[in-house]
């Protein structure tokens, strides 16, 4: 069938928005060039000739973006930093915001020679796997307490490159016998961990609150209870003179510095994110 792009993404446009979805023309174009197995870039701006089944794809696509499915979990797959990462509603979908983390990972790796890496709640892996893309001289481990999440990494890990300079394991950081995991120490510790008040889960757009994982978001009843396990955890598993990278959440910043203070490391930096909010804080042993 050959159908008229524009006036299908009006159409599609008008019944998103007005099931209270915001939605864009990019957006439209790529699900539809995903269902038609087109690239994007290739894709024909006027009109093209589409199967049925495509069609019904593109439909099918689209009620589940009604649903607040985010487009990343529609399409299975992410861009983040430097590559597209493969994503599930196991994972945590990769944020821009996150990205300054990893920025900055990479340049204080490059200035001071680190060159293990540990990431405690790897999701998806994009933070680690895309900081070992970088550094192609270092190895790394990343624990994630869901054995689907690593699933996921392990193909993102392969996927880029790096599966070889990476282990992952399935580990529950709360457990008393977590550190006995590791039978070595690591110069650089990053960590994304779920810092969200249980109660303001709720509160969050449904394509957060009913597409990642409750794992990855719910931080206890103060947002905090990952922070005060991983200060107990990470200053045990670092090189002295090695640095820890955590993501935090907004106005967190005193509180997180407070908790990993008390526990002998050293605050280094902050650096905030592109709506100019503290979200990444730095510590070393
Ligand atoms: N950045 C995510 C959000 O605001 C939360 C991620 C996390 O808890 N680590 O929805």
């Amino acid at each position: 069938m050959l159908i008229t792009i524009k006036s299908i993404l009006a159409e599609t446009k008008s019944e998103l928005v007005s099931s209270g979805i915001e939605t864009d023309d990019f957006e439209l174009r790529l699900l539809l060039s995903a269902a038609t197995g087109t690239d994007i870039k290739t894709m024909p701006r006027n009109q093209m000739d589409i199967s049925r089944e495509q069609f019904a794809k593109f439909k099918f696509m689209i009620s589940e973006r009604k649903q607040h499915k985010p487009v990343d979990k529609i399409l299975g797959y992410r861009g983040f930093y430097k590559y597209d990462f493969s994503v599930s509603t196991d994972v945590l979908t990769p944020r821009p915001d996150t990205e300054i983390l990893v920025e900055n990972a990479i340049k204080a790796a490059q200035n001071n020679n680190y060159n293990h890496i540990l990431e405690l709640g790897v999701g998806s892996g994009c933070i680690i796997i895309s900081i070992l893309a970088e550094l192609k001289h270092a190895d790394g481990e990343g624990v994630d307490i869901s054995p689907q999440a690593l699933q996921i990494a392990q193909r993102n890990a392969e996927n880029i490159g790096v599966s070889s300079r990476i282990k992952l394991r399935c580990a529950d950081w709360f457990d008393n016998d977590f550190n006995n995991n590791f039978n070595r120490k690591f110069d650089l510790i990053v960590s994304n961990p779920p810092y969200i008040n249980t109660n303001e889960i709720k509160t969050l757009a449904r394509e957060v609150s009913g597409y990642d994982p409750m794992l990855a978001l719910d931080g206890g009843s103060d947002g905090l209870a990952s922070y005060r396990r991983i200060a107990e955890i990470a200053p045990l598993l670092l090189e002295t003179g090695g640095m820890l990278f955590l993501e935090i959440g907004e106005g967190q910043g005193a509180d997180v510095i407070d908790i990993f203070s008390r526990q002998g490391l050293y605050y280094e930096q902050s650096f905030n994110d592109l709506s100019g909010i503290q979200r990444c804080i730095t510590f070393k042993k």
